[in-house]
């Protein structure tokens, strides 16, 4: 009987994000199907991911930018717009990601947004390292699709501020962050993370509350 060839793993910026943060943890996701407990999780940041983008969408078809980012970026929505953009690395690996929204300047060039749902001001608290990662996978993955990024990408942040008149409606703060983008760097982590991939069972990260439970538990065990 023939071999099944074995399926493509397509990997996501999320993906390079955790190959950094845990290879263990990565490694065993995509070879023993094994995943970290997710906890009670709050699917909020889901429903403002929505409300969002439809609102961007009001605007799309009439070639304008929403109030609320309107002369903080350049462009135009990209109308229609595309959400998931593919890279096919070899037969076995692949690279995707899903755009939260995506802007097209005068000169045709492509600038990837991602909206940020924050619990604290963006403006006082240091950027998550793996924003810039997402941004850069980004501008991979448009170059890579024949559709030249800008050099730039923007993370739109909502955070909840604070009023008199709640009852009216929640106010809601709004920062443009503009980074710029290095679509190479985008590609060597993601070649770490194939040669992560590839190797053997990487070792725990010390500092996991998880492996450290787990470690505890069995010594207690003995
Ligand atoms: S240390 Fe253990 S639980 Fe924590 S991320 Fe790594 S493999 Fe996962």
């Amino acid at each position: 009987m023939p071999q099944e060839k074995p399926k493509k793993i397509w990997l996501s910026p999320t993906g390079l994000g955790n190959s950094k943060r845990c290879p263990r943890c990565f490694w065993l996701r995509y070879h023993k199907k094994i995943y970290q407990p997710e906890g009670i999780v709050s699917r909020l940041a889901n429903r403002f991911d929505g409300v969002i983008k439809r609102y961007f969408d009001l605007y799309r078809p009439a070639g304008e930018l929403p109030p609320m980012i309107e002369g903080q970026v350049e462009g135009k929505l990209q109308h229609p717009f595309q959400e998931t953009y593919f890279y096919s690395y070899n037969e076995k690996y692949g690279f995707l990601g899903k755009l939260d929204e995506c802007l097209i300047t005068d000169k045709g060039k492509y600038t990837p947004i991602d909206h940020k749902t924050s619990s604290s001001d963006p403006n006082v608290k240091p950027m998550i390292p793996a924003y810039q990662t997402q941004l850069d996978s980004y501008a991979f993955l448009l170059d890579k699709n024949n559709r030249p990024s800008s050099g730039i990408g923007h993370l739109i942040y909502f955070y909840p501020s604070e009023g008199k008149n709640l009852h009216q409606g929640f106010p809601m703060e709004i920062t443009v962050k503009t980074l710029k983008t290095n679509p190479r760097s985008a590609f060597t982590e993601l070649l770490k993370a194939i040669k992560i991939l590839e190797g053997k069972m990487p070792k725990s990260s010390k500092d996991c509350p998880f492996c450290n439970w787990h470690s505890d538990m069995k010594k207690l065990a003995k």
